[in-house]
């Protein structure tokens, strides 16, 4: 007798569906499971054995062989549990084999015969359906979470008892307590899920305000130096309330990624706002980048897809950690390469950097309280490399509020409302070469289609050496970020003037 279903198994944010086929045969009784699982996957042996005997099912005592289908595919993860059962459970005629073969089912088997919720639902859902699986089972305590990909028709089961019994098998009992304990769902809110504070909180600081506007409004990274207490978190923070809504398909890879971090409320739907993440300096490569021993889990870079990675003291951060942020600055994604192969996860985001003036913090204004001597302020910004700076179009001072500036800012709607306007200017411009905002223009675009009439001041400081050639792209793609926000069609002398204005942080 042969058993047949399907699950999913993920690589990354990469859902791949899998067959599961079970087969039972004369000879003495064993369990034999092929096509490359890793350990907690030989694990399952154990689990599905004790679950089915909890649920009062008979396990086979005959030659049990599970082959896990596409071979090549890396299997990771206990998610095949429920999957393996049931297609043991049809080989054997427990169940109704031909409706337990129409479906995907992902679970994770309890010994006592309850079905865990796991990580990456959503992923693993969007996956079936994509490969033209909608019936799919999921854990109750996932249910919520895997209704959220068009399509799906989920059905959420709470244990393996419960699960046989809809296909046909009435012969099961269900620990009571199982029935009668609430689900809980695996996932949590973190930082992400906090509602964004508003722009109107921000007292004085028009010019911080005025680059996180434009950073907002061309998609720029932004460098923020300024004192201890002078608000440049409070201005980070509040760049995702300024940001537009996610796009359709950016919400589901962004839910996704939190889906498999465990950081997702499915309660609230689908991540439609931009997502926040502000890891400490004193983070891990692997918190920042992701890691995991098999298999690896997303890492801070990959939580901030389609939001704002937020470094504060960014100096402080480890210089390895500092590095690794260049090939997703490059790429938009990470791969990360592990025992058992690379996994890739999404992680375009926006970069908003801070840092003191310098290691004790008073360098600014006079500078006379500051007791750094200048080798120190030197080397302070020296562990930001060249190569990490030259993706920040933005750099800024942030400089402490003083008397008198304490009246209300604009409010993040308004702030927004002309973002989303340079946005779509600057998209319906630049959608010809595969870009939407205006930090994704190249040198040779920018040096193409700016008047020379705007850049006149700008060559001339690059020929005295005052600016280099990559100074100057950024510069030009500011430039155009405020001709966007200005209504004006292409940036004029004025407007490439206040750009290089805004990318001037006196070097220390
Ligand atoms: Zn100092």
């Amino acid at each position: 007798m042969i058993g047949r279903t399907r699950s999913v198994v993920l690589t990354g944010v990469a859902g791949h569906v899998i067959e599961v086929e079970a087969h039972v045969a004369s000879g003495l009784p064993s369990l034999t499971i092929v096509g490359l699982p890793d350990a907690a996957l030989s694990e399952a042996r154990d689990r599905v054995r004790a679950a089915c005997g909890s649920t009062g099912l008979t396990w086979p005592a005959r030659r049990v062989t599970v082959n896990l289908t596409p071979a090549t595919l890396p299997k990771s993860g206990a998610g095949t549990d429920l999957a393996l059962a049931l297609a043991v459970l049809a080989a054997a005629g427990d169940v109704d084999a031909s409706q337990v073969a129409s479906a995907v089912h992902i679970g994770e088997l309890g010994l006592d015969g309850r079905v865990r919720p796991v990580r990456g639902i959503l992923p693993a859902v969007a996956a079936a359906v994509k490969s033209g699986v909608t019936r799919i089972v999921v854990p109750e305590a996932n249910r919520a979470e895997a209704a959220l990909i068009p399509g799906a028709r989920v059905t959420g089961v709470r244990s393996l008892a419960h699960a046989a019994r809809a296909y046909g098998c009435a012969d099961v009992r269900e620990d009571p307590a199982i029935s009668q304990r609430r689900p809980v769902a695996s996932a949590h809110p973190d930082a992400a899920m906090r509602p964004g504070a508003d722009m109107a909180d921000v007292r004085g600081q028009p010019e911080a305000r005025a680059a996180l506007e434009v950073a907002a409004a061309g998609g720029h990274h932004l460098f923020m130096v300024g004192p201890p207490g002078a608000g440049k978190t409070m201005l980070a923070t509040r760049l995702p309330g300024i940001l537009p809504d996610l796009s359709d398909r950016d919400a589901v890879d962004v839910t996704s990624v939190h889906s498999l971090a465990g950081t997702f409320d499915p309660d609230g739907g689908l991540m439609r706002r931009p997502p926040f993440e502000a890891p400490h300096h004193s983070a891990s490569a692997a918190a920042i980048v992701g890691g995991g021993s098999a298999w690896a889990r997303p890492g801070a870079i990959s939580r901030a897809h389609g939001g704002v990675l937020f470094l504060d003291e960014a100096p402080e951060f480890a210089t390895r950690v500092l590095q690794t942020l260049r090939q997703p600055l490059e790429h938009g994604e990470v791969v990360l390469h592990r025992a058992l192969g690379a996994s890739r996860y999404p992680a375009r985001f926006q970069l908003v950097l801070a840092a003191n003036p310098c290691p004790c913090g008073k360098y600014f204004g006079s500078g006379s309280e500051c007791g750094c001597a200048p080798v120190a302020r030197r080397r302070y910004f020296g562990r930001l490399s060249g190569p990490l700076l030259d993706r920040i179009d933005l750099q800024v001072e942030v400089r402490p509020v003083r008397r008198g500036f304490d009246e209300a800012g604009e409010s993040s709607a308004d702030v927004a409302a002309r973002v989303a306007q340079a946005r779509a200017v600057a998209t319906s411009r630049l959608s010809e070469w595969g870009w939407s905002v205006n930090a994704q223009a190249s040198g040779t675009w920018l040096r193409d289609h700016t008047p020379a009439s705007a850049t006149r001041d700008m060559m001339q400081a690059l020929d005295q050496g005052l600016l280099t050639a990559r100074g100057a792209d950024r510069t030009l793609r500011v430039a155009w970020t405020l001709a966007d926000l200005a209504g004006e069609p292409a940036p004029t002398a004025a407007l490439v003037a206040t750009a290089m204005a805004l990318r001037t942080r006196v070097a220390a």
